[in-house]
């Protein structure tokens, strides 16, 4: 039975779908102004953690993952520039033209960490008309109202609103600066639609003159026009909890008149050195530049892994470290147990994919299951725990089932010239900070038969031989 903390009812709960079989989810996409960070992508491995552990229990799933090409401010509460206009000055592009750069670049992302796409990719500006239906429904019945610069959501006419965060609107209220716009009703009332201010390039007619779409309303809009209401699940990161998830329930209640999502499920942030991310602070970091330091997107796939969705996650490089040692001493260990021909006793299986199970249908105790992944292969040397290690693979998706050929015809205890030969010209390569040479010379060697692992006496070649036995 799986249970999922959800943070509507601040509980771990038992799932129910409301279909039987297909699980009706939506997550929370990226706003493409700029390359994903490693913090973004912690986010979207989350994601991916929870469809696997979902597919494993057995559900297939219809995921919904919105692009935001429009709309997001630079401050999530309607204040400042919009990102997109905000990047298409700086890097004198057309809006369009950053939108498909990197949301090209965040798929490209996706696929290096073995990140598996929602079934329905939506983006925001394909969905203008629905926005302004839905803005004109929420004016139509009373829940919002029309300013000089923008159409609110008028939040005195939700009472409900706060319940994810339990934030309390009368401290807010009193606590806050004095409004900039004084024609809102409330601070936290939200716009839904922002009437074009002269220059705004990014701008549709609507029934209010030329505007463009506030940047919660997407959610609400995309989300009920492919799952419906109620859908079962829907995820992002924890810092969507206090505005923007607020505001999506407050837009869907209002709409439906009922509950719209049953499991809200939000992912931890990570931090870099123990602080926050920041480009002044010159921290934050991309996939790319992790593979120009030679480290593997599965290094940071299994680094992610290590840690609880629900925990704060401490981004170093030492940690990043200790992550591609243990990828690389799982492969090798793996390449030994899928080359036996001895088996396990099935009931040392069964205890393993059971506890295994239990793990991951505890919150997706993911940290747990990777423990008894890095026991079992500490097991006599069997083939039977290779297809074990498989199954686990299908969470943890580090391509355990892609190890290299192992040469069966050497029993050498000799490791050839060509080898060698290679494994110094990788040496240089690294030298050279050439990482992706090294990589592929990496590759070429394991292809050999070989395993080269780099201690800090330099590296050591081992060879993988057909009794399974490294010399
Ligand atoms: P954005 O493109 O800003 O909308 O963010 C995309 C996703 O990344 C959202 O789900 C955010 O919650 C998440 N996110 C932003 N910063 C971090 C971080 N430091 N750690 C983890 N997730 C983050
Ligand atoms: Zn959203």
């Amino acid at each position: 039975m799986l249970k999922l903390y959800n943070t509507l009812t601040r509980r771990k709960q038992e799932f129910i779908p409301i279909n039987a079989s297909e699980v009706l989810m939506y997550t929370c996409g990226p706003t493409v102004y700029n390359y994903a960070h490693i913090g973004n992508l912690r986010t979207y491995v989350f994601m991916d953690l929870l469809r696997r552990s979902l597919h494993y229990e057995g559900y297939t799933i219809k995921g919904v993952m919105n692009i935001t090409d429009v709309g997001h401010l630079m401050s999530d509460s309607d204040t400042g520039e919009d990102k997109m206009e905000m990047a298409s000055r700086e890097q004198r592009k057309s809006p369009l033209e950053i939108a498909a750069f990197y949301t090209d670049v965040f798929f490209a992302d996706l696929k290096k960490l073995n990140i598996n796409r929602p079934e329905i990719i939506a983006k925001a500006t394909d969905h203008i008309k629905e926005m302004i239906a839905y803005t004109k429904s929420l004016l139509d019945s009373g829940y919002a109202y029309e300013t000089s610069d923008a159409i609110y959501f008028d939040i005195s006419k939700f009472p409900r609103y706060g319940m994810l965060s339990g934030i309390d609107l009368d401290s807010q209220l009193a606590g806050a600066r004095v409004s900039i716009n004084d024609e809102k009703r409330h601070p936290a009332d939200f716009a839904l639609w922002k009437k074009a201010e002269p220059g705004h390039i990014m701008r549709w007619m609507s029934p209010w003159g030329e505007g463009y779409p506030g940047w919660h309303i997407e959610c609400s809009v995309m989300s009920q026009k492919y799952l419906h209401a109620p859908f079962d699940i829907h995820s992002g990161g924890v810092d969507h909890i206090p505005i923007h998830h607020e505001n999506e329930i407050a837009q869907n209640d209002a709409i439906t008149g009922i509950q719209t999502v049953n499991y809200w499920i939000h992912g931890e942030f990570m931090l870099v050195d123990g602080g926050k991310m920041s480009k002044s602070l010159g921290n934050v970091y991309t996939l790319s530049q992790l593979q120009d330091k030679g480290y593997s997107p599965l290094d940071f796939r299994l680094f992610c892994l290590n840690t609880h969705y629900r925990s704060k996650l401490n981004f170093t490089f030492q940690g990043m470290d200790s992550a591609k040692a243990s990828r690389e001493k799982l492969l090798i260990q793996l390449l030994r147990h899928r080359e036996s021909s001895v088996k396990t006793p099935s009931n040392i299986i069964e205890s393993y994919a059971n506890s295994f199970r239990q793990a991951i249908e505890d919150d997706l105790n993911v940290p747990l299951a990777l423990g008894i992944l890095f026991t079992a292969i500490k097991e006599a040397k069997s083939c039977d725990i290779y297809n074990l290690v498989l199954d686990f693979d299908k969470i943890f998706a580090l391509s355990l089932d892609e190890l290299p050929k192992v040469n069966d015809t050497s029993d050498e205890t000799l490791i050839p010239d060509s080898v060698v030969e290679l494994v110094n010209a990788r040496v240089e390569a690294k030298l050279q900070k050439n990482y992706a040479l090294a990589d592929e010379m990496r590759k070429k060697i394991l292809d050999m038969g070989y395993i080269v692992i780099d201690t800090p006496t330099g590296p050591k070649i081992t060879l993988v031989d057909k009794n399974n036995n490294a010399k």
